[in-house]
């Protein structure tokens, strides 16, 4: 039987970055994901994006940068964002953001997931301590006494021999198996409403700007992408639009021509036309929150530990920081020569993460609130805010500094 130090289930942003900064510190590393690996992708095509992207932040490229992936991701396909904007449906309020506000030359790159993973992913086929195991299916785990006070554990995997760890990490998603094999508690909130992406061409260029509006149906987002210059170069944008599902259907239901009219229309036509529009793909969003990260030697980490509203844009950057901070307290620990997979390493990894999550999540909580049909005097407190805020220079930079999270970073 394979005997291994870490097993991770999950090969997605966050299991794939944990493997590749845990990489190079003696430990035996497997990590096992349902879906083939990404390893030689078909050249991107210039107008075909995955139509799952994210709003990755600069302490997100750090991490990546550490883990000498950014040049691979940066070769492929990303889009520097410099601005943003978020502005109200209902009235005459709104907020600029702007790179030039912290004194940063942008505010972050919006990157398709599946160049992220890709590049995670090939970054692991070159490490010696780290064995890819994928597609395999994760099907459960027991524990085995080896001595009075040790125990490891034993992985099951479908139509193959069971692999032994000393610790298991959880990556496996937001309807993460392992967690709910493992007893772990969550608290969830449904937002009855359904994510509707896709990718369309706008007529006017998006300026590497980022937009957002804001209106008792929903939000919509508007994600700047980066293209080739012959097809216009900043004439693409990636799409979220959360909407109730009977409305979400509708919208669905729609010919590419009455869905882009729509759209148009909800977006108030800020970037003219909508040219072209890709086909759709709809996610329903409910936010997740596990009370604890840390039990009986299994953790948790991104989406399995936390998934969160995409109006915040940030589940995949939170989950870059649980696997930078997981591994940072596990090698710490080894160089102390102490037991790096015993409780107390893995709560310091919890304490340090769940408040910033938790942070989050209850900030993604009270937009919801605020937009879910309020009357109207919450309607005008909200306006007003959001006025005094864009008329705020110091709230903004926090705000910004929030949101690019490199005070996350050690
Ligand atoms: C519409 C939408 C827009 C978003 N926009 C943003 C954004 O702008 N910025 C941002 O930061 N985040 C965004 N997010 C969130 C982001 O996509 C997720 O937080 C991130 O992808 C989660 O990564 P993960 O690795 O934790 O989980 P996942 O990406 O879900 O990966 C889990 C992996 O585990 C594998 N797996 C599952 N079960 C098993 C099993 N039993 N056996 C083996 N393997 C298994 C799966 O195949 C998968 O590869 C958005 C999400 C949505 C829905």
């Amino acid at each position: 039987m394979q005997q291994y130090d870490i097993v991770i289930v999950g090969a997605g942003m966050a299991g794939a970055s944990l493997a590749c900064a845990l990489a190079g510190n003696g430990l035996r590393i497997a990590l096992l994901d349902n879906r083939a690996p990404q390893m030689d992708p078909e050249p991107l095509k210039a107008t075909e994006f995955d139509a799952r992207v994210s709003a990755i932040t600069p302490a997100s490229q750090a991490i990546l940068e550490r883990m000498s992936v950014w040049p691979s991701i940066r070769a492929q396909r990303i889009s520097p964002y410099t601005g943003m904007e978020v502005w109200e449906a209902d009235g005459t309020a709104g907020i600029n953001f702007t790179a030039e506000e912290v004194h940063a030359p942008l505010l972050g790159h919006i990157i398709e997931n599946r160049v992220i993973v890709q590049a995670l992913q090939q970054r692991i086929a070159a490490l010696d301590d780290v064995d890819l195991l994928a597609p395999v299916q994760f099907e459960g785990f027991h524990y085995i006494p080896q001595s009075d006070c040790e125990r490891s554990l034993q992985v099951r995997i479908k139509d193959a021999e069971a692999i032994n760890a000393k610790l298991l990490v959880a990556a496996d998603g937001g309807r993460s198996q392992l967690r709910r094999l493992a007893g772990f508690r969550t608290r969830e909130w449904d937002y009855a409403h359904q994510a509707v992406v896709t990718t369309v061409r706008t007529e006017k260029p998006h300026g590497q700007v980022a937009r957002q509006r804001f209106s008792d149906e929903g939000v919509l987002a508007f994600l700047p992408l980066q293209t080739t210059a012959e097809i216009g170069a900043e004439n693409y944008c990636s799409i979220v639009w959360s909407l109730r599902p009977e409305r979400a259907e509708a919208v669905q239901a729609l010919s590419d021509e009455a869905f882009a009219r729509a759209l148009e229309q909800a977006f108030e036509s800020r970037l003219g036309r909508i040219e072209h529009c890709s086909p759709r793909l709809s996610f329903p969003l409910h936010q997740v929150h596990a009370r604890d990260y840390v039990k009986d030697r299994v953790v948790l980490i991104g989406d399995a530990a936390h998934s969160i509203h995409p109006l915040a844009g940030q589940g995949a950057n939170l989950g870059l920081l649980d696997a930078h901070v997981l591994a940072a307290e596990i090698i710490a620990a080894r160089r102390k020569g102490r037991c790096w997979y015993e409780g107390r390493v893995l709560r310091a990894y919890q304490r340090r993460r769940k408040g910033h999550n938790l942070a989050m999540m209850a900030a993604m909580e009270g937009f919801r609130r605020l937009y879910d049909d309020q009357p109207l005097p919450l309607r005008w407190l909200r306006n007003t805010g959001m006025r005094a805020v864009d008329g705020a220079p110091m709230i903004k930079q926090y705000i910004m500094r929030e949101a690019m999270a490199l005070e996350h970073l050690d």
